[in-house]
């Protein structure tokens, strides 16, 4: 039980139950959270105490820079934490969903983590035309936006891993956008790895392992976290969500009301701006959504 016994090393896997342990030296340990309280995540930094081989118990986390995650109705579910830079993959075929994006982007603004967009499968020319005039409206943001094939391993190498050299990144997409695809470009045998690494660590062939780190070949890591169809929000606070729509900062500060929540006011210059076309009055519609969400969340 000596503190000088514990272990410092960063959580790289979540299985349900346990979690992986990785130290500065490579080991890995198979780790239970202490107590009945998980909340850690894919990404912290933990003290560890070792208990047999390989085994050991999560003693504390490390004060983080930041944390990802999405709430809906009962539970939290957590993406990761020290992040650097959010991925958000969409494809030109199927066609990708602006609320989902839209809702990772205010998770990656309320949490101040720069987002960059991957639009994948480039070579689905006859789609090309109509997915690029989708993305207009992120570029429209501020965004960059990579165009790649994922299939393509090259293109990946060229225009994507400079990107992702010496940080940590977080993959987030929608399922069939091509993320695994992705992911084993930038990683060559990350699918095959995940498979022997769940063996090697007895959490078995049908492990629950949702989210993943893996460190990349030229330097930095990359997480990668499954599939998603909804993206609550419900615990952003007005002022979070706020920050998650950047084309509002011109405007901000200049409503009549010093409060104003920029729904209905008389004054207010974030709806002048949608009203001129300044500001997309989809964009608006989310965050009328996202307040009214953390409304409900506030009052049960
Ligand atoms: P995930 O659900 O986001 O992990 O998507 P997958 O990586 O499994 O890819 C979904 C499908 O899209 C698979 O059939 C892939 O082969 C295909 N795919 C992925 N990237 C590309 C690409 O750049 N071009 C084309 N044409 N197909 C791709």
């Amino acid at each position: 039980m000596a503190p000088d016994r514990n272990l410092e090393g960063r959580i790289i896997a979540a299985h349900g139950r346990h979690y992986t342990v990785e130290l500065a030296d490579g080991s890995l340990y198979k780790c239970f959270p202490r107590g009945k309280k998980a909340g850690a995540a894919v990404g912290d930094y933990t003290l560890i105490e070792p208990q047999g081989v390989g085994e050991g118990v999560i003693v504390r986390l490390l004060e983080r820079r930041n944390l990802l995650y999405r709430s809906d109705e009962m539970r939290t579910k957590l993406f990761a934490a020290n992040v650097d830079l959010l991925l958000i993959v969409v494809a030109v075929e199927p066609a990708f969903s602006d609320e989902l994006v839209g809702r990772a982007l205010v998770a990656a603004g309320s949490a101040d983590i720069p987002a960059l967009i991957v639009l994948n499968k480039i070579d689905l020319a006859a789609a090309l035309p109509e997915a690029r005039k989708r993305i207009e409206a992120l570029r429209g943001l501020g965004l960059v936006v990579v165009e790649l094939s994922a299939l393509d391993a090259a293109q990946v190498d060229a225009m994507l891993a400079p990107r992702l050299k010496n940080r940590t990144s977080l993959l987030l997409g929608q399922s069939g956008m091509g993320k695994s695809t992705l992911l084993n470009a930038l990683v060559p045998g990350a699918g095959a790895f995940t498979q022997e690494h769940s063996v090697a660590l007895d959490a078995g062939k049908h492990s629950t392992t949702s989210t993943r780190l893996y460190h990349l070949p030229g330097g930095g890591d990359i997480i990668d976290s499954p599939g998603f169809q909804n993206f609550g929000l419900s615990h952003l606070t007005a002022g979070e969500i706020e920050r998650g729509f950047p084309e509002f900062t011109p405007w901000l500060g200049q409503c009549r009301f010093y409060n104003c929540t920029h729904l209905h006011e008389p004054g207010c210059s974030i709806l002048a701006a949608v009203d001129s076309g300044a500001i997309a009055r989809a964009r608006h519609d989310l965050y009328k959504r996202l307040l009214q969400e953390h409304e409900m969340q506030t009052r049960y």
